[in-house]
C-alpha cells in the first residue's frame, strides 16, 4: 500500500513541472480539460489499478489466514500491527501464539 502512496507522490511531483509548462501552450479553455485528463491518467487511473493488483495478490491472506481473523491484522496494508511484518499464505509470524480474536 505504501508503494501506491510513493509512486502517486512521484507520478505528482513529474506531472506537475509538466503541465505548469504544457498549459504555456495551449489556450486558456483547454487548461481544465488537460489538467483533468493528465490528473486522472497520470496519477488516480494507475493508483486504481495498482490497487486492484495489491488486493488480487493477497486476497488469500486477506480472506483465508489465521492472521485474517486476528485483531492485530490490518487488512488494507496486509500487516500483523503487533508484530510490524506482513503475513503470507504460507507464513504466520508469530506462529499463531499471539493471535486474539477480532
Ligand atoms: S498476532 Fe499473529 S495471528 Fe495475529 S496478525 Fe499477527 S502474526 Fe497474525
Amino acid at each position: 500500500m505504501g508503494s501506491i502512496i510513493f509512486w502517486g507522490i512521484i507520478r505528482t511531483a513529474v506531472l506537475i513541472p509538466i503541465l505548469w509548462l504544457g498549459v504555456n501552450y495551449l489556450e486558456f479553455q483547454y487548461w481544465w480539460l488537460l489538467i483533468t485528463m493528465a490528473v486522472y491518467g497520470v496519477i488516480i487511473h494507475p493508483a486504481i489499478i495498482q490497487y486492484q493488483r495489491f488486493i488480487e495478490q493477497n486476497k488469500e491472506v486477506i480472506l483465508d489466514t489465521l492472521c485474517s481473523s486476528c485483531k492485530y491484522f490490518e487488512e488494507t496494508a496486509v500487516l500483523c500491527t503487533k508484530l510490524d511484518v506482513h503475513p503470507t499464505r504460507e507464513t504466520i509470524p508469530c506462529d499463531g501464539i499471539e493471535w486474539e480474536p477480532k
